[in-house]
C-alpha cells in the first residue's frame, strides 16, 4: 500500500518519464498537476482566497451576482447579508441535529 494518491503518484511518474520538468512547488500545481503537497496547498489555499475577496468585493458592488439565502454564497462569496447567514445558521443547526441523532444511534 503506498500513502501517495493516485494524482501525485501520476505526477511523479510522469517527473521520472523525463514528461515534466520537476518544477519548484506552489503557483497552483495542486489544481493543474494535482499534487497534494504541503507548498502546493497551502498555495492553492491562499488563491482560493484571493478569489474569495476578489468574489466578496464584486458582490458587494453588484449584489446580484449571486443567490442569496444560500450556504455556498455565504461561504464562497463570503456574503454576510441576512438570509446568507441564516441559511449558514439553519445548516449548522442541521449538522448538529444529525450529529446527536448519528450518536444516538450508535451501540456502544
Ligand atoms: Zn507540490
Ligand atoms: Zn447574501
Amino acid at each position: 500500500m503506498s500513502d501517495l494518491s493516485p494524482s501525485t503518484y501520476k505526477y511523479a511518474e510522469r517527473v521520472r518519464q523525463g514528461l515534466k520538468a520537476p518544477l519548484p512547488h506552489g503557483k497552483s500545481k495542486y489544481s493543474n498537476e494535482g499534487c497534494k503537497c504541503v507548498v502546493c496547498r497551502a498555495d492553492w489555499t491562499e488563491y482560493n482566497r484571493k478569489r474569495r475577496y476578489e468574489r466578496r468585493d464584486a458582490l458587494l458592488l453588484d449584489p446580484t451576482l449571486a443567490e442569496h439565502g444560500t450556504r455556498s454564497t455565504y461561504l464562497n462569496w463570503m456574503c454576510r447579508c441576512r438570509p446568507c447567514k441564516n441559511a449558514q445558521a439553519a445548516y449548522g443547526r442541521a449538522r448538529r441535529r444529525e450529529l446527536r441523532q448519528t450518536k444516538g444511534r450508535q451501540n456502544g
